[in-house]
């Protein structure tokens, strides 16, 4: 039978403690800087996390130069090298998008329902009809800003959960495991910390991140993304001799724009849809450059998006005399699905023990990114698991003591699923596969 958690020694501090602790700390990203950590905050909850790991018994805790801290629990299921490492990641940082500085956590004990007004700031209100999860959460704790910041639940969520797995595994020697490696990252944000995190340092076989949503929702799906970059070159002259002359190639690129199917847009399409999203531009006549973002589950999906940008430029040269119009597209990210489809078993787990949490899990694929797409397609599987967290970067997030606690649980399971799936007791040909 595996350990249930209501039998364990409780960790040394809650999670909602840890997580309080936590968000208090401003650890805001900051957009196009030369630097990872893109802002010296992010330093003071790095450094927190690895004295806290090394209190905690956790084994070669380190902070890199780039601020990712990397730890190690020693496995103790009876043929421990036989369970794949497991890896848990989540990042340090909070959005740029809303101030992370002086977050002030409100807890709302004992929720009877009802729209949630916050004190601080009346006009920002967590309504029951916007977020009916809420009539989900009667009697619990729910825990939100006090209306002038984010809360950074996204992603102290998944920090303080994974610092309490730490805590409970240090506590608990009866709960069988194998070898665990736990890693916080700098600028996920904004997407550039993960390209410093070192795979092999950490060393996992696979992993997840602990950086998603309501409880529950495990994704192993995120966009394919490109960008397109498309460049009207037209002629300039001065505009008191410029009869026969001048070609201003801002009518080719305001008409290029209007060409946009309404039906294909980021505000017109949800679920699975993609979309294509112009986002930035300059216009000048002599050269108008227009930034567009392309989104889509599936690469014909993304292909038929990028064929549509390309048609409609030569159709923009041939309804504007004398006009160039080129098309040129890099890739940002894969969905992580293309390989993580061939690793079930990651999911398998996830959803066992998500059950063995009395969650019952579903998938949904994410719209957007996350450091697991790139540690996916750099030979690290990983998904994204949920946190319990709602209305990420923005005021109006929130979390609460049920979502942090089961999130908790989740984890703890997930650990020995491993050792009973994959340890001497199972067979030795899901071991092999799960490696
Ligand atoms: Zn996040």
């Amino acid at each position: 039978m595996p350990t249930s958690v209501a039998a364990v020694t409780p960790p040394s501090e809650s999670v909602v403690d840890r997580f309080l602790r936590y968000v208090r700390i401003d650890t805001q990203s900051k957009e196009e800087q030369s630097t990872t950590p893109s802002t010296p905050t992010q330093w003071t909850l790095a450094n927190l996390l690895a004295s806290e790991l090394r209190q905690l018994g956790a084994s070669e805790v380190r902070v890199s130069d780039e601020c990712m801290v990397y730890a190690r629990i020693p496995g103790n299921a009876p043929a421990a090298s036989d369970v794949p490492v497991v890896g848990f990641l989540a990042h340090v940082d909070t959005s740029p998008a809303v101030t992370g500085a002086g977050v002030n956590p409100v807890v709302h004990r004992n929720y009877r329902g009802g729209d949630i007004v916050l004190p601080n700031d009346p006009t920002q209100i967590i309504t029951v009809a916007q977020h009916p999860v809420l009539a989900t959460m009667i009697g619990d704790d729910i825990i939100t800003t006090d209306g002038t910041t984010l809360l950074g639940s996204d992603d102290k969520a998944g920090v303080a959960t994974i610092m309490t797995l730490v805590d409970v595994l240090a506590h608990n020697p009866q709960i069988v495991h194998g070898e665990v490696a736990i890693g916080f990252t700098a600028d996920e944000e904004i997407g550039s910390g993960i390209d410093q995190f070192d795979v092999d340092a950490f060393g996992a076989d696979v992993a997840y991140t602990v950086d998603g949503e309501g409880l529950g929702e495990i994704n192993d799906e995120t966009w394919s993304a490109r960008q397109a970059t498309v460049t009207f070159g037209g002629v300039s002259t001065h505009p008191g001799t410029a009869k026969g002359v001048m070609v201003n190639s801002i009518y080719a690129f305001a008409w290029y724009l209007s060409q946009m199917p309404r039906d294909m847009l980021p505000e017109t399409t949800e679920g699975r849809e993609g979309f294509v999203h112009p986002y930035l531009g300059s216009a000048d006549v002599e050269q108008s450059v227009a930034k567009i973002i392309l989104r889509d589950f599936d690469v014909e999906g993304l292909e038929a998006k990028e064929r549509l940008l390309r048609d409609l430029a030569a159709a923009t040269e041939a309804r504007f005399p004398g006009v160039t119009a080129r098309v040129d597209v890099k890739e940002n990210y894969r969905n992580m699905k293309e390989v993580l489809k061939n690793h079930p078993e990651l999911i398998e787990y996830a959803f066992e023990a998500t059950r063995r949490a009395g969650i019952e899990p579903f998938m949904n694929p994410i719209r957007g990114g996350t450091d697991g797409t790139k540690l996916t397609f750099r030979g690290l599987p990983c998904p994204n698991l949920f946190t319990g967290g709602h209305e990420f970067h923005s005021k109006l997030e929130f979390n609460s003591r049920r979502g942090l606690e089961k999130t908790t649980e989740t984890l703890v399971h997930l650990v020995q699923i491993f050792a009973e799936r994959t340890g001497s007791a199972s067979t030795t040909a899901s071991a092999t596969a799960a490696r």
